[in-house]
């Protein structure tokens, strides 16, 4: 088995993305696999100095080693053209010249404005003007079994229609990126935040088109504060402090609806984890999406 955990450097890691690291290498862990740390780092604009360097100081910290030297996705720009070029080949690609002022006004309320409705499949590209690339979507559903949240069908192109794969500023979309680099680093099985399961539909049909195989996903909850909020670094979650990483560690644990001893809450975090991973039952957050935290 090989998981991974791949956050994006667009700020220190907060706890939302650290209850995912941890429930990706518990995963991994229970199962003798391995577990991989790859930086997604393509979308310059969001990305923070400094923060790839504090997102590993973190996961040492809370004892979530990582195995293998870490992957940069900005050191794969070359493949992900390779790719990108082998879908134009075969015409399953195409440049969109659209704005989001024309998409809004084209969708006048009744197809959501992120649902691509195709304008540009059959129109020219003016010379000299931005474009975007779309991958053409079919009428046909794509299922997938959730190791977490049960069974899932979509239909792509009613749900999404054509979506992006190298964006208007030359930026290699996300779910382009993640399912060349997943198949590459043999990951197998993916564990990641409930938020983006609604991507994975995406990804899945990128991989049947590319040929590649399909991991299994596990998709964990998500962690709300008190408000019912998201914690993300848009809502300014706060950094983990890596002063007591055992307790933190213990309440994750907790979120994660395991129940470690209480005699483990002063243990060392090696300690700690050991008991995690001899008892790790993911099928007790079965179905759970949002779980919330009050620490
Ligand atoms: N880099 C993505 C993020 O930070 C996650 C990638 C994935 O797990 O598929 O949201
Ligand atoms: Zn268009």
């Amino acid at each position: 088995m090989i998981g991974r955990f791949a956050p994006s450097p667009t700020g220190p890691l907060h706890l939302g993305s650290l209850y995912t690291a941890l429930a990706g290498f518990l995963q991994a862990r229970s199962q003798q696999g391995l577990w991989l740390l790859r930086i997604d780092d393509l979308d310059i604009p969001r990305n923070v100095k400094g923060s790839a360097d504090s997102i590993q100081r973190t996961l040492e910290a809370f004892g979530l080693h990582w195995d293998g030297s870490i992957a940069f996705q900005s050191q794969h720009i070359e493949v992900y053209e390779y790719f990108i070029n082998d879908l134009q080949v075969r015409e399953l690609i195409y440049p969109c010249t659209c704005s989001r002022k024309e998409l809004i006004n084209n969708a006048r309320g009744e197809l959501h404005p992120d649902i691509y409705p195709g304008i540009c499949r059959h129109r020219e590209v003016k010379p000299d003007s931005d474009y975007a690339l779309r991958i053409k979507t079919d009428f046909q559903n794509i299922d997938f079994q959730d190791q977490m949240q049960g069974f899932f069908s979509y239909d792509l192109a009613r749900q999404y229609g054509d979506f992006v794969v190298k964006r208007k500023d030359n930026i290699i979309a996300y779910h382009f990126a993640v399912v060349i680099d997943d198949h590459l680093q043999q990951v197998n099985q993916i564990v990641r935040g409930h938020d983006l399961l609604a991507e994975t539909p995406k990804q899945i049909y990128l991989q049947q088109l590319l040929g590649f195989y399909t991991p299994a996903y596990m998709h964990v909850p998500v962690i709300v504060d008190r408000q019912g909020y998201k914690l993300s670094k848009q809502t300014q979650a706060v950094a983990v402090a890596l002063t007591s990483p055992g307790q933190v560690i213990f309440e994750l644990l907790g979120l994660l609806k395991q129940r470690p001893p209480v005699e483990l809450k002063q243990a060392p975090i090696a300690e700690l984890l050991d008991w995690a991973i001899a008892h790790w039952k993911p099928t007790l957050l079965k179905n759970i999406q949002v779980v919330s935290c009050d620490f």
